[in-house]
């Protein structure tokens, strides 16, 4: 977010960080391939017009124009079409939409060449205006309007500096308004390249903002773990898919003894990072994907854990409560080890017999029984199975 940010930031947009270029050719490549194939269709159709100027002013030459139109550069002009739409680098991208205005000002510097005509100076706005066209309505990048512009500007001086018959002063006219307008359009060009990424920029950084607002709702801030909100929609998604199933869903609840007396006797804050340890502990004991640990309360933390039975579960939250215990976090006030411990209820049922808030309300009252029979332990459950026997 912080790099969307300094890119917009920015006065130009042609350098983004490479993760960004990345991301902006991946996301727009294929609307680009798409404006390339429509663009070559379109350039293909309005290059054969270029025939009637080519008849009028260099009549000479006529016979061969027709056959480099028909023989050699329509042909590509559709060949360039059909390959516009496959995945391509943006290179390669590139290096077609150039090709698109090269081949069509190489064509038309041939015919130059081939007449004697008097009317071949005024190839020099016809190459003006392949250039103006290239680079107004061609979806070319930055780079290809670039070498589309250097190719046009090198034919103009070749063209100005081999006289073809009429008087020079001809071309010297034609040749100052041709460079302008072909650089002018090339600046054009480039702004419009740095709008298009200015504006998916802008796109992104929106897009970026709802992430980040969205994993805000479905997270704890102090912890860092998921919410009731987050842990209760992955309930819901696991219950809804599930249904039917007799695949063994465990809960795990745990609870930090003595909380109460660790914040009066530590202080707040220390009690804020003392439930930071802790959560982090949780982390450990999940691994799928679909696992989820949240907290639940104050100081009370929650593992959903699909397809995983109940000795399973069981044998996580044992893990689970010699870590606490390992944190080794002094408390005065605990249990006889003197140090923070946690209690832990443990049940575990299937989708189709039990629903999530049955199976949190066992894992529950397990937690209470842990709590009665000393804390710092695991008390399990197993509900909803039809012969289930629940075991301590
Ligand atoms: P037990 O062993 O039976 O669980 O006793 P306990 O003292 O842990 O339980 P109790 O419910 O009496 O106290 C929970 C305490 O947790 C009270 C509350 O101030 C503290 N607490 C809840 N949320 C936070 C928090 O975000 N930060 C801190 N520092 N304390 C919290
Ligand atoms: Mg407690
Ligand atoms: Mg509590």
């Amino acid at each position: 977010m912080r790099e969307v940010d300094g890119a917009l930031g920015a006065s130009g947009y042609q350098s983004l960080p490479r993760w960004l270029e990345q991301r902006f050719q991946a996301e727009t490549g294929e609307r680009q391939a798409q404006a390339l194939f429509h663009a070559s269709l379109g350039a293909a159709l309005f290059y054969n017009a270029q025939l009637l100027a080519e008849w009028s002013l260099t009549p000479d030459a006529f016979g061969l124009a027709a056959a480099l139109h028909f023989g050699l550069v329509t042909p590509a002009l559709l060949a360039i079409a059909a390959f516009a739409r496959a995945a391509l680098t943006p290179l390669r991208r590139d290096l077609l939409g150039f090709a698109v205005p090269a081949l069509i000002a190489l064509q038309a510097t041939a015919v130059y060449f081939a007449s004697a005509s008097a009317g071949s100076p005024h190839y020099l706005d016809l190459l003006a205006v392949i250039g103006i066209l290239a680079n107004t309505s061609l979806p070319l990048s930055s780079r290809a309007s670039l070498w589309t512009t250097t190719l046009c500007l090198a034919l103009l001086a070749l063209l100005a500096n081999t006289p073809n018959g009429a008087p020079a002063q001809l071309y010297a006219s034609s040749l100052t308004p041709s460079v302008l307008c072909v650089m002018m359009t090339l600046y054009s060009a480039i702004k419009r390249n740095n709008e298009a990424r200015r504006s998916y920029l802008l796109d992104l950084r929106h897009r970026l903002r709802i992430d980040e607002v969205g994993a805000e709702a479905r997270h704890d801030p102090l912890t860092g773990l998921a919410n009731r909100r987050r842990l209760e929609e992955a309930a819901r998604g696991l219950w809804a898919k599930d249904s039917g199933h007799v695949s063994p869903i465990s809960i795990i609840l745990y609870d930090v003894d003595r909380f109460k007396s660790y914040n009066d006797l530590y202080g707040h804050q220390a009690g804020d990072e003392c439930l930071r340890q802790v959560a982090a502990c949780a982390l450990a004991e999940i691994g799928a994907d679909d696992d989820v640990a949240a907290r639940y309360g104050g100081e009370e933390f929650i593992l959903l854990l699909p397809r995983t039975p109940l000795d399973e579960a069981r044998r996580a939250a044992e893990r689970l409560r010699a870590a606490v215990a390992a944190l080794r976090i002094p408390h005065s006030g605990g249990e006889e080890l003197g140090v923070v411990t946690a209690s832990f209820g443990v049940a575990s049922a299937d989708s189709a017999h039990c629903r999530f808030e049955a199976l949190t309300a066992e894992a529950d009252a397990a937690l209470y029984r842990a709590k009665r029979s000393g804390r710092n332990r695991v008390v399990a459950a197993s509900v909803g199975l039809p012969k289930g026997p629940k075991a301590a």
